[in-house]
């Protein structure tokens, strides 16, 4: 059989320890033997994000932007403890958190969806995705103790006053958004409800908010009048804003199949709420949308560190590899429909099914195998080579 081709390379990011066996191991069963792939490759290691001064993962993200689409592995976040590990120069920032700012997108949580995994909340039969405005609000605040003063809030010439302690102790805080931030974060949630032929919903606090959600909400409406409103009807889509109350009411009524986006810490909390609820991080994809289109694909959950330690001392591991291959199907799907590459779209798709069969047939990683339960079939709890060898059997 010949390899299916690629014409314009995957933006490719390395990362770091279980997740980085596994994204060998993925690339080695099941996509190599069939794709003749072409990836610009980074390696963002911890390693050689200190070694080139985290510039590796600044040249990622313009890679991602320059070719539309990247696929990257999970890597770690530094903190005091894998600074002395690693014998760090210093605390690099969140490579995540880098990209992100770089490509001025917006993150979109899917979960994957299996017979046999039964969502906590038995009415979501579809995934729903959430949509996470990531920047500002109390992620950017400023904050203080008062001793008993008057605080006020000023900017151009005007000032109000917040609130008058009148010698009594408290607390205060301020925060803050752009017009670009949130335009661009509409326009991510448009372009990809559009992309994924999806309902959206929007919620804020408008009610009680009424300058800040406020903003929020016109400015959703706004740009959906004037860019979308038109290809959403064509699409049969339907972009439906509400409050967040009534939003969260509607949600858990729901059988799911719809995005909804969301302010940065009401996406923070939901999303972590939506996740459980869906069985496991294990089976949470995650992808960067930018404003202008571009795409970068991720696993939801970390480097999977306490199993990479099992690993290093040679036993034997069973971490699931579903969010990672699925990052690498969505990157592969994508670049086909970019490039009008339909056998690389279709390799993606018959990939994810052979996947979901595989788990739905009774053969999985030992997360899935604790709450799998589907009439007639029974259940074998596989290493995490061994799963990657049963899909690309079926595969
Ligand atoms: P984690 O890697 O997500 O793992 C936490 C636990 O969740 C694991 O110990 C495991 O539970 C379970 N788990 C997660 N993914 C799994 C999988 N694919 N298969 C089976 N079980 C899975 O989070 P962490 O341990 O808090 O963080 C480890 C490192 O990842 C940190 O250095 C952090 O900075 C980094 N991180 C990176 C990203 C990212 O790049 N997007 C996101 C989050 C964290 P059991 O141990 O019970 O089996
Ligand atoms: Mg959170």
């Amino acid at each position: 059989m010949d390899k299916i081709k690629m014409t314009t390379p995957l933006v490719e990011i390395d990362g770091d320890e279980m997740t980085r066996v596994l994204w060998q191991w993925v690339k080695d069963i099941l996509i190599t033997p069939y794709v003749d792939l072409k990836t610009e490759y980074y390696d963002l290691s911890l390693e050689n994000r200190d070694a080139t001064d985290d510039k590796v993962t600044v040249e990622a993200a313009e890679a991602c932007l320059r070719l539309g689409v990247g696929v990257k592995c999970a890597t770690i976040t530094p903190n005091a403890q894998r600074v002395e590990e690693f014998g760090l120069k210093k605390m690099w920032a969140s490579p995540n958190a880098t990209i992100r700012a770089k490509m001025d997108g917006t993150v979109f949580r899917a979960p994957v969806i299996v017979r046999g995994i039964t969502p906590l909340v038995p009415a979501w039969k579809k995934p729903i995705v959430i949509a996470r405005h990531a920047y500002g609000d109390v992620y950017k605040g400023v904050e203080m103790k008062s001793k008993g003063g008057k605080a006020e809030l000023s900017c151009d010439g005007n000032t109000l006053t917040v609130f008058d302690f009148g010698g009594k102790e408290g607390i205060l805080q301020a925060i803050h958004n752009t017009k670009a931030s949130i335009e661009s974060f509409a326009r991510s949630c448009f372009n990809y409800a559009l992309d994924t032929k999806t309902d959206l919903w929007f919620s804020t606090k408008d009610t009680i908010s009424k300058v800040y959600d406020h903003t929020f909400k016109d400015i959703f409406a706004e740009i959906y009048e004037a860019e979308y409103k038109e290809k959403f009807e064509a699409a049969g889509i339907e972009y439906f804003y509400t409050l967040i109350d009534d939003a969260v009411a509607r949600v858990m009524r729901s059988e799911g199949g719809f995005i909804w986006a969301l302010k940065n810490y009401d996406g923070d909390v939901m999303s972590d709420m939506v996740a459980t609820a869906f069985g496991s991080l294990a089976m949470m994809t995650s992808v960067l949308v930018s404003p202008t289109g571009a795409y970068e694909f991720e696993a939801a959950h970390g480097t999977v560190t306490r199993h990479y330690r099992k690993y290093q001392k040679g036993e034997e591991t069973s971490t699931n590899s579903v969010a990672t291959l699925f990052a690498w199907t969505g990157a592969l799907k994508k670049r086909g429909e970019l490039d009008g590459n339909k056998e690389l779209s279709d390799f993606a798709d018959r990939l994810e099914k052979a996947t979901i069969d595989t788990i739905e047939s009774g053969e999985m990683t030992k997360d899935l195998a604790g709450m799998f339960k589907l009439d007639g079939v029974t259940v074998k709890a596989l290493n995490s080579r061994e799963f990657l060898e049963a899909i690309a059997k079926r595969l």
